[in-house]
């Protein structure tokens, strides 16, 4: 299925097809229909399986129908964070390049000035964190009673930070017949009750959770200190019998870092990682696929929404802050009829970690024999230091954590302003409302979770876009 299939607009998939993505993924392809139909939405589907733009690209050619009045934003979309909250900004700007629609940003830690400026003039879109909405709102600053769209997403962020209800308020602060989407990756009763009070007869869309293993990937976790990673690392690349492989980080300097560093042994190394262009990334992963680079270290945002399956063998530099990332990485590899294996390297540190990828997949992983560390070189001693150095606290998906992502940790920052200078913008052709009254039939029931032994890679585990090279093979086959 393509993102023409949706009823989107063409502005928009020229927009969307500019951005690198050629298929939408399952929450995308279930959602956009119903959501240019006006339909209330609630989306469930785990982080990184593309939820933004399954709201963000009907919202531009909903928005693209009318015009926008002073003081009254046409649309409300509520984020926990400011990085999210920026993220969403930057996918406006780049899906909404060929529309001429306006934006506000309503978030702590900017000036309110230029705030006020953009909602004085009024605009189509403003994207708020709860609590500078609610204190606009409380200084008569702005009108909610024009908003006849409101998305809520990253509800259990919502949720886990306190602002259930200032979401409540505000929701009283909007039209009654108002189209509301609400987005989460798990519903827990309040957000459940949250959709019962607020949405009306909402189409549920969830997209099954990966939470199973593929049968045919050998897991082994490698015991070792942290002082030795990178050494035990290149070991192991040394020693396994690599066609292609990927080498997971969870930050984006380490990333870069074990790139250089992997290249500097002899490696033929790549990287993808989240401060990378999607383009940037595509071409790093034609040169993966073509096997001019044989061992690709990523991060997992960056390696999200990629086309990268069939290698192997996947290393896990670092253990994945959350088990649903393992079952992502590890479902890399693992080819129809031949075994992949996965690697992890855990520390004593990983202990926490490792006991939740446990029970997520369902049993205990074998240990590989323990690497012990010759002698740590100084130059890895330092880049280990570092490495310490910048390792956020465990479980920042936890309600403590929620608030206050670290810099390093990969939340894509704002890079809307560095994008392409502006092109030249069309003007927009026939509306998708005609298109969408044809669509209606496309979203599919929930899929069932799969099988624990896949039989082959296409059913690897993961549920992110499966684009056009979905039967990418190596080609040393
Ligand atoms: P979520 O909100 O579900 O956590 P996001 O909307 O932030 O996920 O998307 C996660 C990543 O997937 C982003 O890097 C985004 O650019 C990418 N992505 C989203 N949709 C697609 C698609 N159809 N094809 C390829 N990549 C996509
Ligand atoms: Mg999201």
């Amino acid at each position: 299925m393509n993102f023409a299939d949706l009823g989107l607009s063409d502005e928009l998939l020229r927009a969307v097809g500019e951005a690198g993505y050629s298929e939408p993924t399952p929450i995308q392809r279930q959602s956009i229909p119903s959501v240019l139909m006006g339909k209330d939405l609630i989306g469930i589907a785990q982080t990184g399986t593309g939820k933004t733009a399954a709201f963000v690209l009907p919202m531009i050619d909903i928005l693209g129908e009318g015009r926008s009045r002073a003081r009254m934003p046409r649309s409300l979309i509520l984020e926990p964070t400011r990085e999210l909250a920026a993220q969403v900004a930057e996918n406006f700007d780049k899906y909404g390049k060929y529309h001429k629609l306006s934006m506000a940003l309503l978030i702590g830690g900017v000036s309110m000035g230029d705030q006020m400026a953009a909602l004085e003039k009024g605009v189509d879109v403003l994207i708020a964190t709860p609590g500078r909405l609610m204190d606009l709102f409380g200084r008569g600053k702005i009108l909610l009673t024009g908003c006849a769209m409101l998305v809520i997403d990253e509800a259990d962020r919502m949720l886990d930070m306190g602002f259930i209800p200032d979401i409540e308020d505000i929701c009283t602060k909007l039209p009654k017949n108002r189209q509301t989407l609400l987005f989460s990756a798990t519903m827990p009763p309040p957000i459940k009750k949250l959709a019962d009070k607020f949405l009306t007869s909402p189409k549920s869309v969830e997209v099954a959770r990966p939470a199973t293993t593929n049968a045919q990937i050998e897991q082994r976790i490698v015991e070792v200190s942290s002082r030795a990673k990178r050494e035990t690392l290149v070991e192991l690349l040394r020693a396994e019998d690599v066609t292609n492989a990927i080498v997971f980080s969870n930050r984006k300097t380490t990333v870069r870092d074990l790139a250089t560093s992997l290249k500097r042994s002899g490696f033929a190394s790549g990287q993808i990682h989240g401060d990378m262009e999607q383009a940037e990334r595509i071409k790093e992963l034609d040169r993966f696929k073509s096997g001019e680079v044989t061992i690709l270290v990523a991060s997992d945002v960056a390696a999200r929404g990629l086309d990268i399956k069939g290698v192997s063998h996947v290393f896990n530099y670092d253990v994945p802050w959350h088990p649903d990332d393992y079952v992502h990485r590890i479902g890399r590899t693992g080819r129809a009829g031949a075994t992949g294996k996965a690697f992890t390297l855990a520390t004593p540190d990983d202990a926490e970690a490792v006991a939740s990828i446990e029970k997520l997949t369902g049993g205990a992983i074998q240990r590989a024999g323990k690497a012990e560390p010759k002698k740590a070189a100084p130059r890895a001693a330092r880049d280990d230091a570092d490495v310490a150095a910048e390792k956020p606290r465990r479980g920042r998906r936890t309600r403590t954590e929620a608030a206050t992502p670290t810099p390093e940790a990969e939340a894509p920052v704002a890079a809307a302003a560095k994008e392409e200078a502006p092109k030249p913008r069309r003007a927009r052709k026939a509306p998708a409302a005609a298109a969408t009254a044809e669509v209606v039939q496309t979203p599919q029931p929930a899929p069932a979770p799969r099988p624990a032994a896949a039989p082959d890679d296409a059913d690897s585990g993961w549920n992110g876009p499966v684009p056009s090279f979905l039967d990418f093979r190596i080609s040393a086959d």
